[in-house]
C-alpha cells in the first residue's frame, strides 16, 4: 500500500484563482492566479497527499463552455484510469460549479473521489476562503471513503452531492448549499465526516458517453414571469434549439400565451421540460398542465440548470418522450 493518496489538481480559474489590487475591495479578476500559485499558497497540503497539477482553463466559471466541460471530462476519465492516481480535485469559480459537477457526476465512470472547489474571496482578500476550501477538498479526494460518492463539492466545511448542491446566495462564504436534501458530510482542517451517499445513479452506472462527442447540444433555459408572453420560447426555436427547459412559476406553470408556444415548439420535436425556478420543490407531471396531451417533460427536482446538462445529454441518444421523462425521474 502507498504511504500517500496522489491527487491531481486540475484548475479551471474562478474566485479561488481570482486577485485584487486591494485585499478589502469587492472588485477582482477571477482566475488570473496559476494552479501552481494557487497551490504554493497552501504548503500543508503536501501534508495530505502527492500532488500533481494541471492548468484546464483560467476563466471566471460564468465563461463555462460544453468544449471545457468535454476536456475536463476526458482529462478525469484518462487520470482516474491510471492506477496510481487516487482522486481529483478541480478548482472552479462558484457561479456554474453546480452544472460542472452534475455535468461530471453522469459522465466520468469512476469510483474514485472527483470533487470540486471555489472560493467566494479572491486569494488576495482579507480572509480568503480559497486556501482552506482547497485544503479540505485535497482531503476529501484522498480520503478512501470519499469513493462511490459521485462528484462531490467541498467548500466551507461542507461537502455536497453534484446533484443537490445550488449556489444560493451571490457573495456569502456559505454560498453553497444543499436545500431541501442536506449534506453528504463535512470536513473540518482536512477531517472528512460522511453522513450519506447520493441515492441517484452517478458515475458507472450512467449511460451517456461523451468520448467521442464534439459538441452537447443546443439548449435553452426560458425564464417565465408575469405577464409573459411566448416570443422567447418562439425565439429559442428560431435559434436551433433541440431543447428548451422552462423556468416555471410555480410548479413548473407558464401563462397561457406561453404554454402555448411551448406546446407548438414540443409538436415541432424540440423536447420540451418543465422545471421551476422555484428553489425546492418537485415538477411532477399532470398537475396543472396536461404535460401528456402537450407532450412535455416533467423536471422533478432538477433546478432549469441542472434539468438543462440532462436534457442535453439525454438528446446526445434517440429517446421517446416516455423514456426521457424515464430518464428524468432516474438520474
Ligand atoms: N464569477 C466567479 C466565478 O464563477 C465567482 C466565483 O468564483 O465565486 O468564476
Amino acid at each position: 500500500m502507498k504511504e500517500r493518496a496522489l491527487v491531481a489538481i486540475l484548475a479551471t480559474g474562478g474566485t479561488i484563482a481570482g486577485a485584487s489590487p486591494s485585499a478589502t475591495g469587492a472588485s477582482y479578476t477571477s482566475g488570473s492566479l496559476s494552479v501552481d500559485a494557487l497551490l504554493d499558497a497552501v504548503p500543508e497540503l503536501g501534508e495530505l497527499a502527492e500532488l500533481s497539477s494541471e492548468q484546464i482553463a483560467a476563466i471566471g466559471s460564468q465563461d463555462i463552455t460544453d468544449a471545457i466541460w468535454l476536456a475536463l471530462a476526458a482529462r478525469v476519465t484518462e487520470l482516474t484510469a491510471r492506477d496510481e492516481v487516487d482522486g481529483i480535485v478541480i478548482t472552479s469559480g462558484t457561479d456554474t460549479i453546480e452544472e460542472t459537477a452534475f455535468f461530471l457526476n453522469l459522465v466520468v465512470r469512476t469510483p474514485k473521489p472527483i470533487v470540486l472547489t471555489g472560493a467566494m474571496r479572491p486569494a488576495s482578500a482579507l480572509s480568503a476562503d480559497g486556501p482552506l476550501n482547497l485544503y479540505n477538498a485535497v482531503a476529501v479526494a484522498a480520503d478512501p471513503k470519499a469513493r462511490g460518492k459521485g462528484v462531490l463539492v467541498v467548500a466551507n466545511d461542507k461537502i455536497h452531492g453534484a446533484r443537490s448542491v445550488v449556489k444560493a446566495n451571490t457573495t456569502v462564504v456559505d454560498t453553497l448549499q444543499s436545500p431541501g436534501r442536506g449534506l453528504i458530510g463535512t470536513v473540518h482542517f482536512g477531517e472528512p465526516r460522511y453522513f450519506r451517499g447520493p441515492v441517484r445513479p452517478h458515475a458507472e452506472a450512467t449511460p451517456f458517453e461523451v468520448a467521442a462527442i464534439e459538441a452537447l447540444p443546443r439548449v435553452e433555459v426560458v425564464y417565465a414571469h408575469a405577464g409573459m408572453d411566448g416570443k422567447m420560447i418562439e425565439a429559442a426555436v428560431a435559434n436551433g434549439a433541440r431543447g428548451i427547459v422552462i423556468a416555471g412559476v410555480g410548479s413548473g406553470n407558464l401563462s397561457s400565451p406561453a404554454m402555448e408556444a411551448l406546446t407548438a415548439a414540443a409538436a415541432a420535436g424540440v423536447v420540451c421540460v418543465r422545471s421551476t425556478r422555484l428553489p425546492t420543490g418537485f415538477v411532477a407531471r399532470n398537475v396543472e398542465t396536461d404535460d401528456d396531451e402537450r407532450g412535455l417533460i416533467a423536471a422533478c427536482d432538477l433546478s432549469p440548470q441542472k434539468a438543462r446538462v440532462l436534457l442535453q445529454l439525454c438528446l446526445l441518444g434517440e429517446h421517446s418522450l416516455a423514456e426521457l421523462q424515464e430518464l428524468f425521474l432516474r438520474y
